[in-house]
């Protein structure tokens, strides 16, 4: 029997709706949700291979690479954690993991007195953000990163701002950026330059869209600057993470890895973001639905359901809770089962 349900991409954080694909009880593909207001019919390349991660999903624990039953995983896991001074226990939660989620881990490491780290591509929360309608209706859009090619969703924005006859002036990194095409002005500067040459054309009709900052003080310098910002995160959940537990910078990070005995990974490919020597760390244990960089370097790797097999619910990068319900059976614990059975 064919089945279309809906649910959320989890891939970045402007919170498109998906259309999966489910016959005989399996997914086997999707498309997008047609009328679904953040993207109207429409899914990016990342969106539409969401589902890679749930066809490819663990189905077993591992420790030291042999797999073991889930069970035995988690109570060497509470082995390691209980052996350790809490004090040398880091937490890893991100925008990977949904609200329901989050408050889970907070409270975990709290009641344990572990260190807990989030991190949000060196960003930060702004409290008062443009929405999309404001970037499509912008009459001038600053756009920092390439928005189109890494979240187009919101770069469908931004085109229709240009339709509109809005100035785009686009910063990338990258000389070739797919942004720069529909720009009106490109730079390949540091923001600081960026916002020093075109400060004088940002007013309050302006909509600042980016995905980075080369530092933290531009972050202090965006939030001066009098128009809408939309930050844009790398992880669909990142905005709704600011909520419940503070963020740390670049250097807090590292610091806080340089003083960890046992890191705890929550759905995070945190050995993918950080170039960082990881083979400090004595143990690193990593709850995931799917093989990454960290799942690769970890002592002990423990399953989790996929967003596809339980309910929850992320913030969107413009502020507005998004629920999502399960689409499919599960045999796999949710990070919340964990969490119960290792407390
Ligand atoms: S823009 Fe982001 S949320 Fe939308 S389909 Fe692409 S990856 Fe998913």
């Amino acid at each position: 029997m064919l089945e279309i349900k809906h649910t959320l991409c989890p891939f970045c954080s402007v919170g498109c709706g998906l259309n999966v694909v489910i016959n005989d009880g399996e997914i086997v593909g999707t498309f997008p949700y047609k009328r679904h207001p953040v993207n109207a019919g429409k899914n990016c390349l990342n969106g539409r291979k969401s589902i890679d991660c749930y066809q490819n999903r663990f189905q077993k624990a591992s420790i030291s690479k042999t797999e073991v039953d889930i069970e035995k995983a988690i109570i060497d896991a509470s082995k390691e954690l209980d052996s350790a001074d809490a004090s040398d226990v880091t937490v890893i939660c991100s925008g990977n993991n949904t609200m329901e989620e989050i408050e889970a881990i907070k409270n975990f490491a709290e009641s344990k007195n572990y260190n807990i780290a989030f991190y949000a591509d060196n960003l930060k929360d702004f409290s008062d953000v443009a929405s999309y309608d404001d970037v499509a209706g912008a009459s001038k859009v600053f756009v920092i990163g390439d928005l189109l090619y890494e979240n187009p969703l919101i770069g469908r924005r931004i085109v229709h701002a240009k339709q509109n006859n809005a100035k785009i002036y686009a910063l990338s990194k990258n000389e070739n950026a797919l942004t720069f095409n529909i720009a009106d002005e490109t730079f390949t500067s540091s923001l600081q330059e960026f916002l020093d040459k075109l400060g004088g054309e940002i007013d309050d009709s302006s909509v600042i869209v980016f995905n980075y900052v080369d530092c933290r003080e531009d972050l202090d310098k965006l939030e001066s600057v009098n128009c809408k910002l939309l930050p844009v995160f790398s992880k669909s959940n990142t905005k709704g993470a600011f909520n419940i537990t503070d963020s740390k910078s670049e250097e807090e990070m590292i610091d806080l890895l340089d003083n960890t005995k046992v890191l705890l990974v929550f759905n995070d490919d945190i050995v993918d973001e950080f170039d960082y020597d990881f083979t400090k760390i004595s143990k690193i244990i990593t709850l995931a639905a799917c093989q990454n960089n960290t799942t690769e370097i970890s002592d002990i790797v423990i399953p989790i359901k996929t967003w596809l097999e339980q309910d929850g619910s992320f913030v969107n990068a413009m502020g507005e809770t998004q629920n999502f319900t399960q689409v499919i059976e599960s045999d796999n614990l949710s990070e919340i089962e964990i969490i119960e059975k290792l407390n």
